[in-house]
């Protein structure tokens, strides 16, 4: 069971906030724009995509501590 707390990302203060990771923000050549509405769900997608696109089967602990500082709420 995860923590209730990490499923903070819908309404902040009456506005709906969006987390929002970008590829290119990681230093890759790519406009994949990922866009959840938790951070948890953020990281499933972005694994996702780089398995698929960069062929990265697993993200290696220092890029998932660099992607966590990349995401960004979008109102
Ligand atoms: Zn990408």
């Amino acid at each position: 069971m995860v923590s209730v707390l990490l499923f903070y990302g819908v309404k902040k203060g009456g506005v709906y906030i969006v987390k929002v990771l970008r590829c290119s923000d990681m230093g890759v050549q790519c406009d994949w724009i990922g866009r959840a509405e938790t951070e948890q769900e953020l990281f499933k997608m972005a694994s996702e995509h780089a398995a698929t696109v960069h062929g990265m089967k697993e993200i290696p602990k220092e890029l998932l501590a660099k992607a966590k500082t990349l995401i960004r709420d979008e109102k």
